[in-house]
């Protein structure tokens, strides 16, 4: 069930769960202010969520409330992730869901990247 982005964090989230460590994950990279983990449901070849280590429940609150260094920490990382994927020569996608309308299912920013084949139209 989509949620509400305009609520609070709350850190019952499963992102939240699997920086605890409470959770597992299938880890790609990780630094001081990002984790990058395999989607566990899979809708391309390619398909990495990178999360801040801050509680963030979207880019929303994340692009007000963040620190700049967070900030150019966690886009950094994202850039990274997707360069270490080699994705680059054949183009990706970066997505981030924003609140109900979106389809945000979990209160915690992350940012797809979806790659390894063609992607077709955006809002199709
Ligand atoms: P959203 O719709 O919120 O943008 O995307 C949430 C994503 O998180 C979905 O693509 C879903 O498959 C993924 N996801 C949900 N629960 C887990 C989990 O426990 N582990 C991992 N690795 N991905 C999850």
């Amino acid at each position: 069930m989509p949620i509400d982005a305009t609520q609070p964090y709350d850190d019952s989230n499963i992102f939240a769960k699997i920086l605890r460590g409470e959770l597992p994950c299938n880890k790609v990279y990780e630094d001081e202010h990002a984790l990058a983990f395999h989607d566990i449901n899979p809708m391309a070849p390619v398909h990495i969520l990178v999360i801040p280590k801050g509680g963030y429940v979207s880019w929303d609150d994340f692009s007000e409330r963040a620190s700049d260094a967070e900030i150019a920490g966690f886009t950094r990382a994202v850039g990274k992730v997707a360069r270490d994927g080699a994705m680059v020569t054949q183009g990706y996608r970066l997505l981030a869901n924003i609140g109900k309308r979106a389809g945000q299912e979990v209160g915690h920013l992350h940012v797809h990247i979806f790659g390894g084949q063609p992607l077709g139209p955006m809002l199709a």
